[in-house]
């Protein structure tokens, strides 16, 4: 086989991660025995699907099961499985890259971390898999056939920058993982992986609920000075946990299957466990993590529920179970009356699935809720890691909206620190206060300096800050809260006063339009290539200038959003509103109907424009322009 073998090298991130694995950033590891398992595991389930819907396929599957043998002199342990085994071509895509996505943000934030337990905590979020083996041992190799091939894969690594790889004329069904242990640690033998009794306990903490035997054979040393003898022993009890009673079943257990079913390392956030009686039978084990992973939003991103047919795999990723804004949510589902055979695409379309999923989703949100009520941090925590991906369930899910924007939480103007329900808000409001008020942006900070909030702060009057970009979509679509229409605050007219205020504003701003009207003519002119509008300002209190959209125009973060999706928009020409208050544009005024309008002038117009955008965190057309003319002006002061 060696003259056939290749050495190739690791692509860049996967060397990068067996090289924290060879270190061992992570103390506990004994995992790699789970995650071993759980690849067999998986191969078997994987096996057993090929073969129910391939019949032609030559591969054996009477007593799929995952063998651990252990060699002591040698230091060897081997995990085996006769499952669905690997081609070359998957060996070299799987095991020499990681396809995962946010792989290289999270090495960036592992370079970043300033101590080990954060490096730790890193690691056991993103979850290593296959590589965890590179903890205990310096070498590790893998033999592998795929079934219904005649030839197999050896491939072998000491996890620096290479593997080695070769074609087997044969080799058994399945796939088998040889590691090369490092020398056990003296001072306890706990993590000595040779050991029987430390396999017997890894496998029963981690591995229990199984599904296929997990064997290993034992010395049984007999009495009197006998010879030894060997046995074969199963180390799994195998029980389905999601089918046995609530009570019964350890939150320990829970979250050993949880890292099973949701490749994650920490324990999840929330464990929900249900059964659906009647014409339609299923049980659920479904879990919230604790954290979002890397990919949440990108869409190759690895998501959530398996479907079990009474307790035979059937398929991962089944979408027909969960809607896309619960993409986090991992579990299990076991129908007991559908066909094993079943395709994703009938199982779209099954009445009795759909009013599964519905049970599923109110069962999610009744969760969250609950959470919401009664265990505010662990709520905080849920909403800062999936708040901007259930949001998206505003508008997927008008069915329940309602509980949606019950369990939504916000930024707002009335506690820095602390984000606000929807309720919360209202109860709030000042007496004549009919809307509520948003204002939508990047960041936090340009929104909260943003001239549009001025006379909101001036009234008191609370203000949500929105800054993700799927916030703007919601709000227009939603429309309302509690019979309360939802207001951008940087969109139409603002009318913040009362009656007689408005009277007595009306009037001032009366007088106010005729003594600005030749000059707002003049500034329309000026910026007609920018803006469609320049009028006079009721929304500012210390600002010179602002940009506004009307109530129907896209905002400057969708329009930006839109453009990076590739999308073609015309331009569109917002308002420019001045406040007559203003030094600034009082001296405009006056210069104007002295000098009347010259280049210099006109220049003074585009900078107020310019800072206009510049306060809300827009961009400049022309910035060189605009730093060149106020570097004149500056210039002149001195
Ligand atoms: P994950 O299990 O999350 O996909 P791993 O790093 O544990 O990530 O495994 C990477 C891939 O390697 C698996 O998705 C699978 O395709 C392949 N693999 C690992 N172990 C086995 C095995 N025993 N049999 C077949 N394929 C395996
Ligand atoms: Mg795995």
């Amino acid at each position: 086989m060696n003259d056939r073998a290749e050495t190739l090298e690791f692509q860049a991130e996967a060397r990068q991660l067996l090289q924290l694995m060879v270190h061992s950033i992570y103390s506990n590891k004994d995992v790699f025995l789970r995650e071993l398992i759980s690849n067999a595991s998986d191969a078997l389930d994987k096996l057993r699907l090929a073969a129910l819907r391939d019949k032609d396929l030559t591969a054996d599957t009477d007593d799929l099961h995952v063998t651990i043998e252990v060699d002591r002199d040698a230091r060897t342990l081997t995990v085996r499985d006769n499952g669905i085994g690997m081609t070359r071509d998957e060996v070299v895509s799987v095991i020499g890259t990681i396809a995962k996505s946010g792989t290289a943000e999270l090495l960036r934030q592992l370079r970043e971390a300033k101590d080990a337990g954060a490096s730790q905590e890193l690691i056991g979020q993103f979850g290593v898999g296959f590589y965890a083996a590179f903890m205990v041992a310096d070498r590790v190799e893998l033999t592998t056939r795929r079934a219904g091939e005649s030839g197999g894969t050896h491939w072998a690594s000491s996890g620096e920058g290479t593997y080695t790889i070769a074609a087997l004329d044969e080799a058994p069904q399945g796939t088998a993982v040889t590691l090369h242990l490092k020398p056990a640690d003296t001072e306890d033998n706990l993590h000595d992986y040779t050991a029987e009794w430390t396999i017997r306990e890894i496998v029963k903490r981690y591995s229990d609920f199984i599904a296929h035997p997990i064997r290993m054979t034992v010395e049984r040393s007999a009495a009197d000075d006998a010879e030894a003898t060997t046995e074969t022993v199963t180390l799994n009890s195998m029980k389905a946990l999601w089918a046995r009673p609530r009570g019964e079943v350890e939150p320990a257990e829970y979250h050993e299957f949880y890292k099973h079913v949701g490749r994650d390392w920490a324990d999840p956030l929330e464990t929900i466990h249900m059964r659906g009686e009647g014409t339609f039978e299923y049980e659920a084990l479904l879990f919230i993590p604790s954290h979002a992973p890397l990919d949440l939003f990108s869409p190759q991103g690895r998501r959530g529920v398996q479907l079990y047919v009474k307790r035979v795999f059937i398929m991962d990723d089944c979408d027909a179970l969960m809607p896309n804004y619960l993409r986090f949510v991992k579990g299990v589902v076991d129908a007991h009356d559908l066909s094993l055979n079943i395709s994703r695409e009938i199982l779209q379309q099954d009445r009795q699935i759909r009013a599964v999923r519905r049970r599923l989703v109110k069962k999610v949100l009744a969760t969250v809720k609950d959470l919401k009520t009664g265990q505010p941090e662990r709520y905080r925590t849920f909403w800062t890691e999936f708040g901007a991906a259930v949001k998206e369930g505003l508008l997927e899910d008008t069915d329940n909206r309602d509980v949606l924007l019950e369990i939504l939480s916000v930024a707002s103007t009335h506690d820095p620190a602390e984000l606000t329900d929807l309720a919360g808000y209202v109860g709030r409001m000042k007496d004549g206060q009919t809307d509520i008020y948003y204002a939508t942006g990047e960041h936090r900070a340009t929104i909260e300096n943003s001239p549009h909030l001025e006379a909101f702060r001036a009234k008191g009057y609370e203000v949500l800050l929105l800054t993700d970009p799927v916030d703007e979509v919601w709000v227009e679509q939603v429309g309302s809260y509690d019979g309360r229409t939802l207001r951008s605050i940087a969109k139409g007219e603002v009318d913040l006063d009362t009656e007689q205020e408005r009277a007595e504003a009306e009037a001032e701003r009366e007088r106010q339009r005729g003594e600005y009207a030749d000059l707002l003519t003049w500034m329309g002119g000026v910026l007609a290539d920018s803006v469609r509008e320049v009028r006079l300002s009721s929304r500012l209190t210390t600002s010179p200038a602002c940009v506004v959209g009307d109530a129907h125009d896209l905002t400057p973060t969708l329009e930006k959003m839109y453009r990076a999706m590739g999308q073609e928009l015309p331009k569109v020409k917002r308002i420019l509103e001045i406040n007559p208050g203003h030094p600034l544009v009082a001296g405009l005024r006056k210069a104007y109907e002295q000098g009347g309008a010259d280049g210099s002038l006109a220049e003074t117009a585009e900078l107020l424009y310019g800072t206009a955008l510049l306060a809300e965190g827009g961009d400049l057309a022309d910035p060189s322009r605009f730093a060149r003319i106020l570097a004149d002006r500056l210039a002149r002061t001195l």
